[in-house]
């Protein structure tokens, strides 16, 4: 049987587009009655504030004020997950490809970083003090977010693994590909580019992170692979 992990597990999960961290993330979270939050969803729905607002998205100032303004929720049940900005659900609109190009260039702005980290760490704090553990995904978890977190995966795979996964998932959602697998590949690797250069909270793995290259595996040996390490931190945090 599995071990207890809901007392206060908190597992962080980082990486670069397209490598299955969502997919991964929530069946890991679903598996152990753990919460669950998609940081990447929160940088896309500040991005969809933007261009809703007619905002330049390399305006950093003006991008910062409407990180400052909007009011921003997530859901955190695994198999549910939700974002609202001021009171609308935007997960739909967060996937479409004007945010998806939109996106590098809003993460990369100090405060929007910093608001956001504050929410996240806030989402963490209230989902432990309520006494359930969490899988947090995202690009810089382990590094800058939740440092302290128990258990951090940095989840890989080569780049047309990533852009085949993407492209399949784009067309699954709008029943048609809108772009060439191609294009979802240099797409991907524009923006893994500008995650992994940017100034503040650059993508890279925490020095403690386990490295899950997912090339080669199946999703359910990668979720494999996170339950047994989730697993083995649980036990030491029982003993
Ligand atoms: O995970 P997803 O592809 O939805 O993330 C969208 C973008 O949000 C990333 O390309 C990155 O620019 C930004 N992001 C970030 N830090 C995180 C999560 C996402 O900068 N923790």
């Amino acid at each position: 049987m599995a071990p207890h992990t809901t007392l206060t597990l908190v597992v962080a999960i980082d990486g670069p587009s397209g490598s299955g961290k969502s997919s991964v993330a929530r069946r890991v979270a679903a598996a152990r009655g753990l919460a669950y939050l998609d940081t990447g969803a929160m940088y896309r729905a500040v991005t969809f504030a933007v261009l809703d607002r007619g905002v330049d998205p390399t305006d950093s100032a003006a991008v910062a004020q409407v990180s400052a303004d909007l009011v921003l929720e997530s859901g955190t049940e695994p198999d549910s997950p939700w974002v609202h900005v001021d009171g609308t659900d935007v997960g739909t609109k967060i996937r479409g490809q004007a945010v998806t190009s939109a996106v590098s260039a809003v993460s990369a702005v100090p405060e929007v970083r910093q608001r956001m980290a504050a929410m996240q760490r806030s989402i963490v704090q209230s989902a432990v003090g309520e006494g359930r553990g969490i899988v947090v995904e995202g690009r810089d978890i382990g590094t800058v977010v939740l440092p302290e977190a128990d258990v951090k995966i940095f989840l890989v795979a080569d780049a047309s693994v990533r852009a085949n996964r993407r492209a399949r998932q784009d067309a699954e959602r709008d029943g048609s590909p809108s772009i060439s697998s191609v294009e979802v590949r240099s797409e991907l690797e524009r923006r893994d580019q500008a995650d992994q250069s940017r100034d503040v909270s650059p993508l890279r793995p925490a020095q403690d992170a386990v490295v899950v290259d997912a090339t080669s595996l199946t999703l359910v040996q990668v979720v494999a692979r996170v339950l047994e390490l989730a697993d083995a931190a649980a036990v030491l945090e029982l003993q």
